[in-house]
């Protein structure tokens, strides 16, 4: 009797096995598949760009044997195979890499968990006796982060107000990656965010450019576009910070945090394209 229930078991199972491709095998259990829920997204909503302050050889040392880590090193100067750069995967992308720290976009704190992220080798800003200078990303490598990101948005889905720099999604410790890198080229290739050159004149409204902007109403696009910033009118040193990371992505020629025509008119066209469902909402009355 026991031998026939086995018998009858192995079959049943075996039958299982074979006709239904959605169980899956996992040893002690089986999981079926045949229902897909309908409302789910990625795990991976962000993509965070970096530089690392540090030549290949200081930045994969301390990527990969310090306490901070990217999913992607892209070097100065990628080597290719075959006409295509190569660049270094130090995560897989199905683990949290630990690039962000404390950081804050569209209502998602702790980016770590839900973005991908990609440090650039660049040194940073150096102070001279002329000001700060930043250096400039060549442009293979420019041609490698813009292959790799595309390759990662479209993979995931990632809108383009998600494409973020470090700056963006932590303004109050974090300058990178800088002024000079190649928002707009990521743009021009499909990746990220560009407000319409049109758009931002028609914005400006005959207004000169660094003519002075209402604080509020600019802390108030911020905030709707996806910054962690106070919407009560003050200009603070968390503000102008705030400002000017926002500047440094949109607007890099000027990137002193000072809230002028321009970068109020660039932040209505962002909502205007991006966001047209909270663009055209009025700032709330001060508390
Ligand atoms: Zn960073």
């Amino acid at each position: 009797m026991r031998a026939f229930f086995f018998a009858v078991s192995l079959a049943l199972a075996g039958l299982l096995a074979g006709c239904a491709s959605h169980l899956i095998d996992r040893g002690a259990y089986f999981a079926d598949t045949a229902h897909r829920a309908a409302s789910a997204d990625s795990r991976i909503r962000f993509l965070v760009m970096h530089y690392t302050a540090g030549d290949e050889v200081r930045s994969l040392a301390e990527l990969t044997t310090g306490d901070v880590s990217a999913h992607y090193l892209v070097p100065e100067h990628p080597p290719l195979r075959g006409g295509r750069p190569v660049v270094w995967q130090l995560v897989p992308e199905s683990r949290r890499a630990w690039h962000a720290g404390a950081s804050f976009w569209q209502g998602t704190t702790e980016l770590n968990a839900a973005s991908i992220g990609i440090e650039n080798v660049n040194l940073g800003p150096r102070d001279t006796s002329l000001g700060r200078v930043w250096q400039p990303y060549p442009p293979d490598q420019q041609d490698a982060i813009i292959r790799l990101a595309k390759d990662i948005v479209a993979r995931y889905a990632i809108p383009p107000t998600r494409v973020v720099g470090h700056s963006d999604i932590a303004p109050q410790r974090k300058t990178d990656p800088g002024p000079l890198f190649p928002w707009k080229a990521l743009y021009d290739a499909g990746v990220g965010a560009w407000p319409d050159a049109a758009t931002v004149t028609a914005e400006l409204a005959g207004r000169a450019p660094d003519a002075p902007a209402d604080v509020r109403a600019l802390q108030w696009k911020l905030a709707r576009y996806g910054y962690e910033v106070a919407t009560d009118g003050v200009l603070d040193e968390r503000t102008r910070r705030v400002f000017a990371a926002f500047q440094m992505h949109f607007r890099p020629r000027d990137y002193s945090g000072v809230p002028d025509a321009q970068t109020d008119a660039i932040a209505q066209a962002l909502l205007d394209k991006y966001m047209p469902e909270v663009a055209r909402e009025s700032v709330p009355p001060s508390p």
